[in-house]
């Protein structure tokens, strides 16, 4: 286990890249099985999926286009809500398969608001590919069925993942240490 100092935090290592890497190969072949036919369209969601979608898109091997989309979130006019609003996105997707990719699914909330704007522009099929997923942290409406690895309750870096800014570079994931 190797320890790592991002700025005033330290990590220590929890997911080597050759784990991420098998689990990258286990949801493309997934994805090839099941959309095989389907020309779907995948949506990666910035900056923090850029990884993921990297070493998906390499393994999937069925005619498929991609695209790219930025989050963003606004303090609403209560002070529990937040709004995530598409930034950037001009695919025409009625119809269509849509496989939207994530690096991480925490709450749930981000990527169900993703799914209900795709799902009003008129996509027939909105699915979630996810690297990582917290099972008890998220809502149990929100069900991705694509996930690379189930993963605790604990904030991680690396593999696209970011501690304000930092760390999106590296190779492995790490967990915050107490
Ligand atoms: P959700 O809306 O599902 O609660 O959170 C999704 C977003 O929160 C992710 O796209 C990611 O930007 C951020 N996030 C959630 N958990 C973590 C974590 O453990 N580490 C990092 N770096 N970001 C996280």
């Amino acid at each position: 286990m190797a320890r790592i100092k991002v700025l005033d935090k330290e990590f220590e290592t929890s997911i080597p890249e050759s784990e991420i890497l098998s689990a990258v190969d286990g949801v493309a072949a997934k994805i090839n099985q099941e959309l095989d036919g389907k020309n779907p369209l995948f949506v990666c969601v910035l900056n923090g999926a850029f990884m993921f979608a990297a070493d998906l898109m390499k393994r999937v091997n069925i005619p498929c286009q991609i695209s790219f989309v930025k989050v963003a979130s606004y303090n609403g006019m209560s002070t529990t809500g937040a709004v995530k609003q598409l930034i950037g996105f001009n695919e025409d997707v009625k119809g269509r398969t849509v496989v939207i990719v994530e690096d991480i699914v925490d709450t749930g909330l981000t990527i169900d608001g993703l799914v209900k704007q795709v799902k009003e522009l008129g996509a027939a099929d909105v699915r979630i590919a996810t690297m990582l997923f917290k099972p008890q942290s998220c809502r149990p409406d929100v069900k991705p069925q694509y996930v690379g690895i189930n993963i605790p309750e604990a904030f991680i870096i690396g593999y696209g993942l970011d501690y304000d800014g930092y760390a999106r570079n590296l190779r492995d994931i790490y967990t915050l240490v107490k």
